[in-house]
């Protein structure tokens, strides 16, 4: 079957969002810019931008960022880590982000940066996704201690709020399991501490079969988990990117996508598989109750634009299906 004949089904209006990472270099930071108008065209609920190891992005990822923010009216989603910054870093940087309108995080732990071993102190002042978690609220909660409203009939008056404007704290959640936990209950238990800790959102590392996110969502309602777990979902659409997906996730080969892909001859047949695999996951996690879908976009719009179209779940009147038609 070729990717033209998955159907396109009424499946529009379930919220969507994608995942891009700060360019290298001021020719990709150009070709970002056209890559965040499309997709920003197409009405994601929030587009978040990946934090390197060891801050090693962070004028970078506020560049994006800022560009969403002003040029888009899609809300910014900023990832952080808790690598290689004290607790007075972290809380600036927090406070940088909120201070150029960015209310959405994704907090996490972050991994080792290159040539670092795992418990060479690389992580700094805060030692888990929880700590930052509690830490973005605190620094929220200092910021803006309060909120004033007009009173109705008495010009000037004000009337005093305590409660915030709320920011939207995702964290990071592991269907297959994190590659160094040593059980899924341990992962389980880590995603609860998580929303102890005040997180509202989580999001999945990358996975190429429904069940295993499916499965993973009983287990984490019946433990207790409450706040919706949107689905992560990369298409590979060669060899080459599927290599290196698995190298970063740790997930296993997905061996008849990998097979599809290998013996499949041209760059164009081989993107068209990966897109098919992508939309057909995306299809079966809607119809098993999925609460959205984020798309880790590799800085490309077209692909992932494609995997919404033939999953349905882009509105069949938004112009950019059209857009999206004819460039196919
Ligand atoms: P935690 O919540 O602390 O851990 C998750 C699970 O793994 C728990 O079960 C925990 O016990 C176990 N675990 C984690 N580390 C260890 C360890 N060292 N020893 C034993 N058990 C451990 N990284 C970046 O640097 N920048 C990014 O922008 C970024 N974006 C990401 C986006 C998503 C959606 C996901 C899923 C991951 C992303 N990562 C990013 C990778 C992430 O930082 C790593 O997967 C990290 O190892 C775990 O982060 P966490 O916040 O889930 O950690």
């Amino acid at each position: 079957m070729t990717a033209a004949s998955v159907p396109d089904l009424p499946r529009s209006g379930l919220p969507f969002s994608f995942e891009l990472y700060p360019p290298r270099g001021a020719a990709a930071a150009a070709a970002l810019t056209h890559t965040i108008d499309t997709l920003a065209a197409a009405g994601p609920e929030f587009i978040s931008v990946t934090y390197g190891a060891n801050g090693s992005s962070r004028t970078s990822s506020l560049d994006v960022l800022r560009y969403i923010l002003t040029e888009t009216t899609v809300d910014p989603m900023a990832h952080l880590t808790c690598v290689g910054s004290s607790h007075a870093e972290a809380s600036r940087l927090i406070r940088e982000f909120l201070d150029a309108g960015v209310n959405s995080f994704l907090a996490l732990r972050g991994d080792a940066p290159a040539g670092l071993a795992e418990g060479e102190g690389y992580l700094g002042d805060l030692r888990s996704a929880g700590e930052l978690v509690q830490l973005i609220h605190r620094v929220q909660a200092e910021r803006v201690p309060y909120r004033e409203s007009p009173v109705p009939g008495q010009p000037g008056a004000r009337t005093l709020h305590t409660e915030r404007a709320k920011v939207r704290i995702a964290v990071a959640a592991f269907p297959n399991g994190h590659p160094r936990s040593r059980s899924t209950t341990q992962d389980i238990d880590t995603l609860l501490a998580k929303q102890a800790a005040g997180a509202n959102l989580a999001i999945t590392q990358l996975f190429f079969h429904a069940d295993h996110y499916l499965s993973f969502i009983q287990r984490a309602r019946h433990a207790g988990v409450e706040f919706p777990i949107l689905p992560g979902i990369m298409p590979a659409t060669s060899p080459a990117r599927l290599r290196r997906i698995l190298q970063l996730s740790g997930e296993e080969l997905p061996s008849e996508l990998a097979i599809e892909l290998d013996v499949e001859p041209t760059v164009e047949g081989q993107r068209d598989i990966g897109i098919r695999h992508a939309a057909r996951l995306a299809t079966q996690l809607i119809d098993g109750g999925a609460p959205g879908l984020h798309l880790y976009a590799f800085n490309e719009h077209d692909t992932v634009l494609h995997v919404l179209r033939r999953s349905g779940a882009l509105p069949a009147d938004s112009p950019i299906v059209q857009q999206v038609k004819e460039s196919a």
